[in-house]
C-alpha cells in the first residue's frame, strides 16, 4: 500500500498529518515515511531519528568533448529544454535545465556529448523508535526536484517493498506532486475550509482526476472559514475522511517540533479516523 499525502498549497498541515499518521499506524504495522518535499524537507523536525544510511543522488548530464565536435549544431536543435546551446565556436550545457533525456548525447554524430553523473542531492534513511523515515534533500541551487523524488521512492521501494508507505508530497499541483502521487494507491488531499483552501483544493482535485487517482480529503483547522469546502466535496462526491478541529494547542506543539496525537485527544481521534479509512482501502 502506497499512500500519498498532498495539498494544493503549502502550510495546510500536510507534514503534521503525515508524521502523526506514520507514528500512529506504526503501532500495529511496518511503516515507511518518505519526505518527498525535497526542496524543503521538514518531517525530520518532528521525529527523533538516528541516521542509518546516506546516498549521494546524481542526475546524468551531457559533458561536451570539444576535440571530436564538428560544431554541426544538431545538439542545440535536439534539446526541448534549452539546456544545451550550440554557438558557432563552442557548445554550452546548462545542467540545471537538463532533464537527462539523453537525446543530445545519443543523436550527436561524433559522440561528443557523453552523459556524466552530477550530484544534485542526497537520500537519507533514518530509524525512529517505531518506523523508518527516508528523506530526499536537494542541494542548494538545484532546481530539478522530480528526479530526486523518483529516486527517493525507488530507494524506499527497493529496500522495503512489503511495507506500508506514506509519501509526504511537495505542495502544489505541478510535476513534483505528480511524481509523488503517480504510483500511489490512494492520495489524501489536505485542505482548510477557507476560500484559498477551496481554490487550491479544486486545482489539486483536477490534477488527481487527470492522473486517475483514488483520493479523499482531510479538512484541517476545521472551524475557521466557511462550509464551501464541504459543499464542494459533497457536490463532487469526494469523501471527507476527517475534519481536524482548529486548535491553538496543535500549533503550539507544532512549533515545538512535537507529534500532536499523544497530547490532544480530538487530534488523536482524527488521526484514528484517517488510519481506519486507510486500513479499509482495498
Ligand atoms: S551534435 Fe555533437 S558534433 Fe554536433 S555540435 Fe553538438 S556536440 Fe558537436
Ligand atoms: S540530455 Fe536532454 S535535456 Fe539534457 S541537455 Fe541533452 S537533450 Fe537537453
Amino acid at each position: 500500500m502506497k499512500l500519498t499525502i498532498a495539498s494544493g498549497k503549502g502550510g495546510t498541515g500536510k507534514t503534521t498529518v503525515s508524521t502523526n499518521l506514520a507514528s500512529y499506524l506504526s503501532q500495529n504495522r511496518d511503516v515507511i515515511l518518505c519526505d518527498l518535499d525535497v526542496e524543503e524537507p521538514n518531517s525530520k523536525l518532528f521525529l527523533k531519528t538516528a541516521l542509518k544510511n546516506e546516498e549521494i543522488f546524481n542526475k546524468m548530464v551531457p559533458s561536451w568533448v570539444s576535440e571530436d565536435c564538428t560544431l554541426c549544431g544538431e545538439c542545440g536543435k535536439n534539446c526541448n529544454f534549452n539546456a544545451i546551446i550550440a554557438l558557432p565556436s563552442e557548445i554550452l550545457v546548462y545542467p540545471e535545465l537538463c532533464h537527462s533525456c539523453y537525446a543530445c548525447s545519443e543523436l550527436c554524430p561524433t559522440g561528443s556529448l557523453p552523459m556524466k553523473p552530477q550530484k544534485i542531492g542526497v537520500i537519507r534513511e533514518y530509524e525512529t523508535k517505531k518506523f523508518i523515515f527516508i528523506e530526499g534533500r536537494l542541494d542548494l541551487g538545484q532546481e530539478m526536484a522530480v528526479p530526486l523524488i523518483g529516486g527517493t521512492i525507488k530507494y524506499a521501494e527497493e529496500k522495503f517493498k512489503d511495507s506500508f508507505m506514506i509519501f509526504d508530497a511537495p505542495p502544489g499541483t505541478s510535476c513534483p506532486v505528480i511524481e509523488a502521487s503517480k504510483d500511489s494507491d490512494f492520495v489524501i488531499l489536505i485542505t482548510e475550509s477557507t476560500p484559498f483552501g477551496l481554490n487550491d483544493l479544486v486545482l489539486a482535485v483536477e490534477t488527481m482526476r487527470v492522473l486517475k487517482k483514488n483520493f479523499g480529503v482531510v479538512i484541517n483547522r476545521h472551524g475557521i472559514g466557511d462550509d464551501r469546502v464541504e459543499e464542494y466535496c459533497k457536490k463532487e462526491n469526494i469523501p471527507v475522511i476527517s475534519k481536524i478541529k482548529n486548535d491553538k494547542e496543535v500549533a503550539t506543539l507544532y512549533s515545538k517540533g512535537e507529534l500532536v496525537y499523544p497530547h490532544i485527544e480530538h487530534f488523536k481521534n482524527s488521526i484514528k479516523e484517517i488510519a481506519n479509512f486507510v486500513e479499509g482501502i482495498k
